[in-house]
């Protein structure tokens, strides 16, 4: 153990310098589920497989990690597949820079199972999985020339890995490094419309906020948005349309808040003609999740659901898009039943995102069924429907809704793909039979 804590510790600048004295440029560990061990590709790195897997919280039997050396830069690529029984793990790539390499390694096994666990209970034929690149703090992340150079080679780093990970657009990436990764792998959606991409999903993610909303309203005693207040905060790509269709709803008034004052004199315009009181928050100031009002639509950042906040909050119901609103998912989900606020859980709501891109090899129609179920509200997985399975599982456990959500996510994520079931872990042990870690 104390050797895994040695490797672990050490920034990514350091580790990369140790696989390079190691003379390794690829790596993987993958589970094996007979003897319930990590099994690392090195024998050196054999103390990072322990450590992995003695993360209890997020490890879950993750079915393999892969990881290359960037080829011009001393960049570190990375896909992490949780469980590919619904289909291949799908999930966005982030370009994030990371103080150590517990931090990183952490921080892939969280997103990818949080992959698996929204892609499930949307009822999307996807398994779970999660890319990172490591943007060294060495390298301009913004010169559009080195961008290229780093997404082309995680687009041959994701061929290489034969499709166990599809990857798609995540915090730090843009459009334009999705196009540099389609040019080198097949294996990505959420590529650029000019090449048969879906577009920009925020407009979907806001209309499944509102069913999510309607759901627990429905629940609450079976009202609706009409002659309701509505409390947003950030007011983006998400929540400037939210905003709009809580007004289609007859919402009798939204209260809202952006960082960015521009963004709040835009919006402000763009609804004048209706009930809304924006303001421009200092970054930072949470004071808006103290209003009195219904529902508190939480658009901006993760993190704002804690035990600082929860105590002051005013609303009945929590339902937004942002990610991760629950500083910790396990504490916090309580901490608000406790305080009988229904808590709609973000991986249930802001689904549209994947929903949006996840299917794109399948081609578009206009008013796609395969979209718009999920906003019905008669559809089992709709994000009606689940909110509903959801609230009243919680009410009948005696369990928060948060948590009741994953149980039902890990069940379904057990499900085979009728077609492809479990083809990941077949992929992920023909890379491991063709020694994949040899090449490159
Ligand atoms: P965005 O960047 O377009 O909008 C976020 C807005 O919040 C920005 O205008 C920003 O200025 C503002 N903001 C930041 N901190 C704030 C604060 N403390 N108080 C008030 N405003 C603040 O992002 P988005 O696409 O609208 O996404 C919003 C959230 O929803 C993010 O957490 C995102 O990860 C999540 N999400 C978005 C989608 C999607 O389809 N866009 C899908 C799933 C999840």
């Amino acid at each position: 153990m104390a050797l895994s804590m040695d490797l672990v510790n050490l920034s990514p600048k350091e580790f990369i310098a140790f696989l390079k004295k190691e003379e390794i440029k690829r790596f993987f560990f993958v589970y094996d589920p007979e003897n319930k061990n990590l099994i690392s590709s090195h024998e050196q790195l054999q103390p990072v497989a322990e450590y992995i897997q003695s993360d209890k919280r997020d490890f879950a039997e993750h079915e393999g990690l892969f990881f290359q050396l960037g080829t011009r830069y001393d960049i570190l690529q990375g896909a992490f597949i949780h469980r590919t029984c619904r289909g291949q793990g799908a999930g966005g790539v982030r370009f994030w820079e990371y103080t150590t390499m517990a931090d990183f390694l952490q921080d892939g096994l969280r997103l990818s199972k949080g992959m698996t666990h929204k892609n499930a209970l949307a009822g999307l034929w996807w398994g779970g999985g999660k890319g990172i690149i490591i943007a060294n703090p060495g390298i301009d992340k913004h010169d559009p020339k080195i961008r290229e150079v780093i997404f082309k080679a995680y687009g041959q780093f994701i061929t290489s890995i034969k499709g166990c990970y599809i990857t798609a657009e995540d915090v730090g990436a843009s459009v334009e490094d999705m196009a540099n990764i389609f040019s080198q792998t097949r294996f990505i959606t959420c590529i650029p419309h000019t090449v048969g991409g879906s577009g920009n999903p925020s407009g979907w993610t806001a209309k499944g906020v509102i069913a999510g909303m309607e759901a627990a309203l429905q629940y609450s005693g079976g009202k609706t948005l009409k002659d309701k207040i509505v409390v947003v905060q950030g007011m983006g790509h998400v929540g400037e349309p939210l905003i709009g269709y809580l007004f289609e709803k007859e919402a009798v008034k939204v209260i809202a808040c952006d960082t960015d004052g521009e963004v709040v004199n835009s919006v402000r315009k763009k609804y004048q003609n209706n009930p809304l009181l924006a303001r421009t928050a200092a970054p930072g100031d949470n004071s808006i999740l103290k209003e009195t009002c219904d529902i508190l639509a939480p658009c901006a950042t993760g993190a704002i659901l804690n035990p600082e906040t929860i105590p002051d909050i005013k609303a009945k119901i929590i339902c937004g898009a942002a990610n991760n609103q629950l500083q910790d998912s396990d504490r916090d989900d309580r901490l608000l039943y406790e305080r009988n606020i229904i808590y709609v859980p973000d991986f249930l709501t802001n689904r549209m995102g994947i929903v949006n891109c996840a299917n794109e090899q399948y081609g578009y129609v206009d008013e796609d069924p395969f979209i718009q179920r999920h906003l019905s509200h008669d559809w089992t997985h709709s994000v009606y429907q689940t909110t509903l399975q959801v609230l009243k599982g919680s009410h009948k456990d005696k369990i928060p809704p948060g948590r009741m959500a994953l149980q039902i996510a890990d069940q379904l994520s057990y499900e085979m793909h009728p077609i492809f079931g479990h083809r990941g872990r077949q992929i992920i042990d023909s890379l491991v039979a063709g020694n994949w870690h040899l090449y490159g």
